[in-house]
């Protein structure tokens, strides 16, 4: 009897608590914030956030380094967690599935690029997983720095018990960043391709790219890190300091791949490309970049770029891992030793993820 009205005073709560890791605004630095989210409606689920990715975008959001920043802002959005909770109408997820949550976490559902599954390219506005708007114009999203979240069914991912959970957070952001540019360029057997930045998105490059079977080579200001790049499955890493090792990569890579987080020199690397080469960069330095036109024209090369991935490639992209038992190398860290993981990131010192156990908030 009083389990049963227990149950219906939950169901009227309109509101969950959460508790979290916020920035108060760009110089703030993360602390300890409580706030309360939405009940889950008939189309969410709940989930207990178990581990959370700490990405370099989140760092770009906290210092609101892309002018976008809304305050509090709890980053975080490489969620993995247990179903505690779910709405009259969810069919695909019940208590106590293992779930994630990536980047996204709503989108139009009826433009022809969330038809075809590229939520992401939304051509209404896609709602990321924190500091927007969401769709009912007023609630700003809040991320996974805490210890729930209530996410529509048709965002949320399946996680394979198989793997270590820690080791598969980054996978919902970093993972799917770089798998799905590898797969959109078919690159692969008989490809050379050059990694830029072994970091967080950086290292889940090499691992796919050497999965799908391309001759990866890191490009990497860091020379300590050859060894990782080595044991990681690279086939090649060069030290980009070094002018002599930069002029023996001139002209030899089919694809680029740019993870770098901050200001940098893109010609150096489209002329690592051979004819026809594209770089592809992912990495979101806020200046805007300057590219030599005659680094293009003369090879007829070609620059792109790619936003992480709509929701069945991320689901796709997940079973691979399970079934070829890809993970992240993480780190593990306290809730509050955030800030401390922010400025070893910010100086190229991370191996190759945080991931923040949920259980020290
Ligand atoms: P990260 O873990 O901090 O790694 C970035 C790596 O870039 C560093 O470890 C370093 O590698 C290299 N680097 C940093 N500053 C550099 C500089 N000035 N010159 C040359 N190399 C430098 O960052 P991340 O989480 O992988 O994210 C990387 C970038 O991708 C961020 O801007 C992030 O916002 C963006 N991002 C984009 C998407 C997308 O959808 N496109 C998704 C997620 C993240 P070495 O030590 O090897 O040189
Ligand atoms: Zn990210
Ligand atoms: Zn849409």
């Amino acid at each position: 009897m009083l389990e049963t009205q227990d149950k219906t005073a939950e169901a009227v709560s309109e509101t969950i608590m959460s508790n979290s890791y916020a920035a108060q605004n760009a110089s703030s630095g993360l602390a300890p914030f409580s706030f309360e989210r939405k009940a889950p409606g008939p189309h969410d689920v709940q989930i207990e956030i178990k581990y959370c990715g700490v990405c370099h975008t989140d760092i770009h959001f906290v210092r609101n380094d892309w002018g976008m920043s809304i305050y509090p802002l709890v980053p975080g959005h490489e969620i993995v967690g247990v179903v505690t909770n779910v709405g009259t109408h969810v069919k695909k997820y019940k208590e106590g599935d293992l779930v994630g949550v990536g980047c996204l976490v709503d989108s139009c559902r009826v433009c022809d690029n969330c038809n075809e599954g590229l939520q992401q390219y939304c051509l209404n506005g896609m709602v990321l997983t924190y500091s927007v708007i969401a769709k009912d114009g007023k609630t700003v999203t809040m991320g996974g720095y805490s210890n729930n979240i209530v996410v529509d069914q048709d965002f949320v991912l399946k996680v394979s018990d198989k793997l270590p959970l820690h080791a598969v957070a980054p996978l919902l952001c970093a993972g799917i960043t770089t798998y799905s540019p590898l797969r959109k360029w078919k690159i692969g057997k008989g490809h050379k391709i050059g990694i830029v930045g072994l970091g967080g998105l950086g290292h889940m490059a090499v691992k796919f790219a050497v999965s799908f079977g391309a001759e990866v080579t890191v490009l990497s200001t860091s020379p300590a890190k050859k060894e990782d790049a080595i044991r990681l499955g690279a086939h090649k890493f060069v030290v980009t300091k070094d002018e002599e090792q930069v002029q023996k990569v001139a002209g030899s890579f089919d694809f680029v791949i740019d993870t770098i987080s901050s200001a940098h020199d893109y010609n150096l690397y489209i002329n690592m490309l051979k004819t026809d080469g594209t770089i592809i960069c992912l990495g979101a330095p806020p200046e805007p970049a300057q590219v030599a036109m005659f680094g293009l024209l003369f090879q007829r090369r070609m620059v792109a770029g790619s936003l992480i991935g709509g929701i069945p490639e991320t689901q796709e992209m997940l079973d691979y891992c399970a079934e070829h038992n890809i993970t992240s190398d993480v780190e593990v860290i306290d809730m509050k030793d955030i800030n401390g993981a922010y400025q070893r990131m910010e100086k190229s010192d991370v191996k190759y993820r945080f991931v923040i156990d949920m259980a020290t908030l």
